[in-house]
């Protein structure tokens, strides 16, 4: 007869000791010490040691004990005892405990697992992810799920005490334009439609606004099928948000307050001071990206003023051109670098569009380095070395280029490096604001203004001719919140008004009847009295991998899928019987090649 748990291994504590107690777990290690069998009994909270000895168990069970194997489930029961200070093992919880086995079941066999199930496994990630199971098993693993749990519940609570109520938005619903590309679904009922699973609810919880819903929120499954890296995945969740009627700062105060109750409640630390907020164009002019980070200085600094004046031919072509001329300082390490290795970090820059990347040595004697010879007069040396602050020791590295491809390219070399060099605190939550972005960006291949955060989104300017006269220039009421250089959230105060929306539909290239085509039941509800509103979206499973520091999402992702979008468990996705592709109305060109 199976007996009721007492205690999870890894919560045996000291007001057990000298009691009769029941763990169920699986065998993590076994060891036979002449007659004396020890086991590490493991669960998700932990360990403790069983001791199985002739004395207290019968024939039978000894043997039972002798044959258990690595993830072995079993049942023991037996009396709890505090080892001699000798025999503890320090490095677990529970280390100073162990129980004496009077009662043995075996649960369940295994056979050999084929991944350890230990914290510091280097298994390859494609064996973890189709022994997912297994790998869940590791204690690490589930204090990740913990974790996440402890954040979406500190979210729901914090959300609950202002008012904002839990809202399901539908996954199946219509294909729209721009953003990424979509999930399509075949319905059997219609031949030839397709829902579409949703990028965001969006436009639901704009109509919940408009509904007079007030404040909303949703943890909620999104679907892009992009490109895949660290932190993308093909359905990610977000923290949905939307209200009526509040300031783009009131929003941001209700988002970093609620950010601030997370960090509290799974790291016990309290963030006093406000988030510090920065401008786009700041961001792109110091950090030459749209998500600094500011753990960190390192800031790129200009000198595309200076660069006429040298005798450099690469950065005056690069100025005449229209480009700009920006350099980053790193303090201290030129002794880390050969004329080899500092060449080689051109490969850093080259993904971005640099061309190349120029690097001199700061020595007692001047500026030391294949492009030194250009710089060596007292004005050149003065002017780079009080920008950017150079002492002896620094190595700085320069791009000239267009002003976009300077600033993704200087942006990476100083987040790689910055890691390289640990120039950082790894346990350090560094969140900031940015603002005032740009409301367009024109798209080259399209030949066209594209909204840069969408097409729902306030201009700062009220005026639509205004905004229309100068697409460029124009400013959104948009914010996205960075931590530790990933974007963990952004939002926008949205139009409320039909002339404005019917006026960015036009200026991104949408006509009168694709509008409404696509878009109606928007416009239609603008025309019923439709409240000012604004809301954000935050990535979670980003924000519980920067908490849990892990470095990518697919960690804190119960079941994810690999860069190529495959999920390895299931092989998800598969091909279809032909009976139902028709039943869907479906010819597959070239089903299986
Ligand atoms: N729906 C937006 C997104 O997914 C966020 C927002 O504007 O609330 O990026």
């Amino acid at each position: 007869m199976s007996k009721q748990r007492t205690v999870y291994c890894g919560l045996v504590n000291d007001e057990l000791v000298g009691q009769t107690i029941t763990l169920k777990g699986w065998v993590q290690k076994r060891r036979d010490l002449g007659g004396v069998i020890f086991v590490d009994v493991r669960d998700r909270e932990g360990f403790c040691q069983v001791v199985f000895n002739a004395e207290n168990l019968s024939a039978e069970e000894m043997e039972m004990a002798d044959k258990l194997r690595s993830e072995y489930v079993v049942e023991v029961t037996g009396v709890l005892n505090e080892r001699d200070g000798a025999q503890t093992n320090p490095k677990i919880p529970t280390g100073r405990f162990e129980l004496f086995a009077e009662s043995l079941t075996v649960l369940a066999k295994s056979k050999t697992p084929p991944i350890y199930i230990e914290d510091d496994l280097d298994a390859d990630e494609e064996v973890r992810l189709r022994n997912r199971v297994l790998d869940l098993r590791r204690p690490k693993m589930f204090n990740n799920f913990k974790l996440r749990h402890q954040v979406t519940r500190s979210i729901r609570n914090y959300l609950d005490n202002l008012e904002f109520i839990d809202v399901e938005t539908p996954y199946l619903t219509k294909s729209t334009p721009e953003g990424a590309r979509d999930y399509l679904v075949p319905t059997r009922r219609e031949a030839g439609k397709f829902y579409a699973l949703p990028q965001s609810p969006q436009l639901f919880k704009q109509l919940l606004m408009g509904a007079g819903f007030d404040r909303y929120y949703q943890i909620v499954r999104c679907f892009r099928d992009e490109d895949l890296r660290g932190d993308r995945q093909p359905e990610f969740t977000q923290v949905d948000l939307e209200t009526s009627f509040l300031s783009q700062s009131e929003i941001q105060a209700i988002t970093e307050e609620m950010l601030k109750e997370v960090v509290k409640a799974t790291k016990g630390i309290d963030i006093v001071e406000a988030f510090p907020t920065m401008t786009y164009a700041q961001a792109i002019n110091e950090y030459g990206v749209d998500k600094p980070d500011i753990r960190f200085e390192m800031k790129l600094v200009d000198f595309t003023d200076f660069a006429p004046e040298s005798e450099f031919g690469v950065f005056k072509s690069a100025v005449s051109n229209g480009g700009q001329v920006k350099a980053i300082n790193l303090k201290g390490q030129a002794d880390a670098y050969t004329r080899k290795t500092a060449d080689a970090l051109i490969d850093v820059v080259k993904p971005y569009g640099a061309k190349g990347l120029a690097w001199m040595k700061v020595t007692s004697e001047g500026f030391n380095g294949p492009i030194a010879k250009f710089f060596a007069d007292d004005n050149s040396s003065n002017v780079i070395s009080e920008r950017l602050n150079a002492e002896e020791g620094d190595i700085l590295f320069f791009v000239a280029d267009k002003a976009d491809v300077v600033a993704a390219s200087l942006g990476e070399l100083r987040v790689n490096l910055a890691k390289q060099h640990q120039l950082f605190d790894p346990n350090a939550l560094a969140f900031v604001w940015i603002t005032d972005w740009p409301m367009f960006e024109y798209d080259e291949e399209e030949g066209r203004y594209v909204a840069m955060h969408h097409m729902f989104t306030a201009p700062q300017n009220a005026n639509p001719e205004e905004v229309k006269a100068n697409p460029a220039e124009a400013l959104a009421q948009a914010y996205d919140i960075v931590l530790n250089g990933y974007e963990i959230g952004g939002g926008s105060i949205r139009i409320n008004n039909l002339d404005m929306q019917e006026q960015i539909f036009d200026l991104v290239g949408f006509t009168k009847e694709q509008a409404e085509e696509q878009f109606g039941f928007l416009l239609n509800a603008l025309e019923y009295g439709f409240p000012p509103h604004g809301g954000l979206a935050l990535g979670l499973d980003r924000l519980v991998m920067l908490l849990a520091q892990e470095p990518n999402i697919r960690e804190v992702i119960a079941f994810p899928k690999t860069g190529r979008g495959i999920d390895l468990l299931s092989n998800a996705p598969g091909y279809v019987e032909n009976a139902q592709l028709s039943e869907l109305h479906l010819n597959i060109r070239s089903q299986k090649d």
